[in-house]
């Protein structure tokens, strides 16, 4: 799964970096996960989705405590963060269309078909699922994907007033 000639920008390691940072606040025990969704040409954040039980159902509990991503997932009442960042745009009207998607993970199948149908054009993930499966249907219905490995939390650029008495350069 290398990239496919896709850069790897500061702009493609922040949105990875904020995708890890909405993860923290994911409710099922497998697994944190995290999703962003962004307007590239105008850089903007269009929705962010996290792994969680839809809105006033109770979430997850033992039964994901012990449990390997892709298996014994029935129990599992989260909504996948791709879904939930495409379902949260849509709650509100926001169009979608073209925009990139960052996440932690690459997507299982249902969130693939979900990405695919719901009109976004790339998905950049900062780890590889056990779904590569999921990538082959991306690529099929030409949603440009890649895998960044490495990503830490956005690194805090501080303005130049800011900066001005620091010698360093
Ligand atoms: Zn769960
Ligand atoms: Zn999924």
């Amino acid at each position: 799964m290398a990239n496919e000639s896709i850069d790897v920008t500061e702009s493609v390691l922040f949105y990875l970096g904020l995708a890890k940072y909405i993860s923290t606040r994911g409710t099922c025990p497998t697994k944190q996960v995290g999703a962003v969704i962004v307007d590239e040409g105008l850089n903007i954040v269009l929705s962010t989705g996290l792994n969680d039980a839809p809105r006033g159902l109770q979430r997850c509990g033992a039964e994901c405590q012990n449990r390997t991503i892709g298996e014994n997932s029935k129990s599992c009442q989260a909504i996948h963060a791709e879904m939930n960042a495409i379902l949260n745009a849509a709650r509100v009207g926001i169009p979608i269309t073209k925009a990139t998607m960052y996440v932690t993970i690459s997507p299982c199948l249902n969130c693939a078909r979900a990405i695919i149908q719901s009109g976004i054009s790339a998905v950049y993930a900062s780890s590889m699922s056990p779904y590569e499966k999921a990538l082959d249907i991306l690529k099929q219905a030409g949603v440009k994907t890649a895998i960044v490995s490495g990503v830490s939390l956005p690194r805090v650029i501080m303005p130049p007033w800011m900066t001005s008495e620091d010698t360093s350069g």
